[in-house]
């Protein structure tokens, strides 16, 4: 690759609002009949045309989900844009079906943490690209040197890791979380859990040499190294639902502004008649895992917050900064609220809980601002996908 060409790609990849901005105008002409016919394919790493690569952004809400919705809907239609819209709605799905059963969320780290110890060794030889398999070996590779993974092969890879390779599902998808730079708490650990068969039921996602072969366009074709006709995973019990939280009423006077990696869109946040007095920021990559988080996504992730940080000053005309103390900074802000944008069960939402008793010791409320796209969706991921997605498109009507 030319230092030129090198230069550009690093730009298009930058964690900005700007860069995935620049994404989305690019791909809307694709997001139609194009989108829906190419998007199963792999074309293997620096050939993911068929598909937009745009959820590092929208995961970090750079871009948000009705502007990508938005812009497709006004390209192709509603019809035409039908299939590229519904995956953008599994997104707010999944967010919502978890935020209504945390524990999901808990069992998983609990098990991650039990289990990392005894397997170690199994998952770096897997992430080393160690396993013998070819296709499972060239996608650990490129999960590790790029941080991406088409979704058919995120599909493909999570099933040779729970069908062939019999290692814990858990573990599979830490892995994801250290080194993807869309590292999604929902979206990774319930496509895991949907690939294992526990969130359809009893419906494990299979992997199959021929259809490996033939969405990637035969690069791969791994006839009798996979497991194809694997025992069902336990199911456990049914996963306790709790409330949605109500929705907090809208801010007013002197706050500081918290932001954090799940939403770093302020510029757009529902402040009310609040006065923003101060903006913070805060990353918590090693949250993530207790493996840590892998530097190439910590790094995007730091970036995403720097960019986000920038523009909040910017925008409320204050002096905008990375914290590391979280109460210091709030009490030297002089504010007794501290508002963030709502973090959804994951990894940021454990750290604001447990930063939360710190403030509250000091006198200092956290205020968590749920959007209108989430309080207006979440409520309706009670069950399946496709009731919810129904639900959803009514609704944009
Ligand atoms: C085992 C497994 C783990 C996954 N882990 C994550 C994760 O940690 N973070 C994450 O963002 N996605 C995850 N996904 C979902 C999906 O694979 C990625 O969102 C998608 O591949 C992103 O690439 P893209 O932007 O090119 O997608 P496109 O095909 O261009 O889709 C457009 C947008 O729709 C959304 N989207 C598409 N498919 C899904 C989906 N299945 N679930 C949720 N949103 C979707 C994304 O925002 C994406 O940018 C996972 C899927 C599987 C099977």
């Amino acid at each position: 690759m030319s230092e030129v060409a090198r230069a550009a790609r690093h730009a298009a990849l930058a964690p900005t609002r700007a860069a995935g901005l620049a994404r989305l105008a690019d791909f809307t002409p694709r997001m139609g009949a194009a989108y829906a016919a190419g998007r199963n394919h792999d074309l293997g790493p620096g050939a993911h045309d068929a598909v937009s690569g745009l959820s590092p952004w929208v995961r970090h809400r750079l871009v948000s989900e009705a502007e990508v919705i938005g812009a497709a809907e006004a390209a192709h239609g509603a019809g035409g844009a039908g299939k590229f819209v519904q995956e953008v709605l599994w997104r707010t799905y999944w967010k919502g079906w978890m935020e209504q059963r945390p524990s999901v969320w808990h069992d998983y780290t609990a098990a991650v943490a039990r289990a990392l110890a005894d397997a170690a060794g199994e998952v770096a030889a897997v992430a080393a690209g160690r396993t013998g398999i070819a296709c499972m070996d060239c996608w650990a590779r490129e999960l590790v040197d790029t941080g991406y993974l088409h979704n058919h092969v995120r599909m493909w890879f999570a099933s040779i890791w729970c069908f062939t390779l019999l290692l814990p599902w858990q573990l599979g998808a830490d892995l994801f979380l250290r080194h993807l730079r869309d590292a999604d708490a929902a979206s990774n650990t319930l496509s895991w859990r949907w690939v294992a068969g526990l969130q359809t039921r009893g419906k494990p996602y299979i992997a199959r040499a021929e259809n490996i072969a033939r969405y990637t366009g035969g690069r791969f074709n791994p006839v009798g190294e996979l497991n194809e006709a694997p025992s069902p995973l336990p199911p456990g019990p049914p996963e306790p639902m709790v409330q949605l939280p109500a929705p907090a009423p809208p801010p007013q006077g002197r706050v500081a502004l918290l932001l954090h990696e799940d939403d770093l869109l302020a510029e757009t946040l529902p402040l009310g008649r609040a006065e923003v007095a101060a903006v913070g920021g805060i990353a918590v990559p090693n949250f993530r895992s207790p493996a840590g988080c892998a530097p190439l996504a910590a790094s995007w992730a730091g970036g995403a917050l720097a960019d986000g940080l920038d523009r909040a000053g910017r925008h409320f005309g204050v002096q905008a900064q990375a914290i590391t103390e979280l109460a210091d900074w709030a009490e030297d802000t002089g504010c007794d609220t501290v508002i963030s944008p709502y973090a959804p069960v994951g990894w940021t939402a454990d750290a604001l809980a447990f930063a939360e008793q710190e403030l509250a010791d000091r006198g200092i409320r956290l205020h968590r601002l749920c959007r209108p796209w989430d309080s207006a969706h979440w409520p309706h991921a009670q069950s399946g996908f496709f009731a919810f997605a129904a639900k959803a498109e009514r609704r944009q009507k």
